[in-house]
């Protein structure tokens, strides 16, 4: 875990890029090695980037939600997509509507979550770090709404869902019983569950 934190610590401190892709992607990636490099020697070292359409394709369907299955790879692309802004793509947020499914800043896909001072359910984009209020309870990868089929496990101030449909979990910190919100913290502890569950390890 503490390895995680550092490589997430590390990689937030990355200058963010406006260039148009795929240009700025090539340097994003190469921006991404290098800062892990720095921290966990070895962690991208077996992954073998694809040709230029095959990144883009990817990219594309990473910020959908749809994660490529090799999970270094999928870490590698998601951080250098971090590093890339997209301020075309968000809706805003759509009238009438006070929780979005998608960043309402760059229409991306959130990764981790919070639930307020008042227990309100917010997620937070996985790309630009934008905070947008959700719905309380449901699967932010399938949509899943019913109950019986979105079950938690809590962790002192952090909760793992797990959704039943699509086998996925999804981690929010309750600011509640730990007030201060530390975004690399939260997410070096989501891969870390992403991992148990590559290895089938119950949390
Ligand atoms: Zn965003
Ligand atoms: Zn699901």
């Amino acid at each position: 875990m503490e390895i995680l934190e550092a490589v997430h610590r590390r990689l937030s401190q990355l200058a963010r890029r406006r260039e148009p892709w795929p240009e700025a992607l090539k340097e994003a990636l190469l921006d991404v090695q290098q800062a892990v490099e720095q921290v966990a020697p070895g962690l991208l070292s077996g992954v073998r980037l694809p040709t230029q359409d095959k990144l883009l394709e990817d990219a594309k369907r990473l910020r959908r939600g749809e994660v490529p299955e090799d999970p270094a790879y999928a870490f590698w692309l998601h951080q250098a997509l971090r590093l890339i802004s997209w301020p075309e793509e968000g809706d805003g947020g759509l009238p009438g509507k006070d929780w979005a499914e998608r960043c309402p800043a760059c229409g991306g896909f959130p990764d981790v979550g919070y639930l307020d001072a008042e227990g309100r359910r917010f997620h937070v984009c996985a790309f630009c770090d934008t905070s947008f209020r959700a719905l309380r309870l449901a699967c932010p990868y399938c949509g899943e709404a019913r109950a019986d089929h979105l079950v938690y496990y809590e962790e002192g101030p952090y909760r793992v869902y797990v959704c039943r449909s699509c086998g996925e979990r999804f981690v929010v910190q309750d600011l509640r019983l730990k007030a201060e919100l530390d975004l690399p913290v939260l997410r070096a502890r989501a891969a870390w569950y992403a991992l148990a569950e590559e290895e089938d390890v119950e949390v």
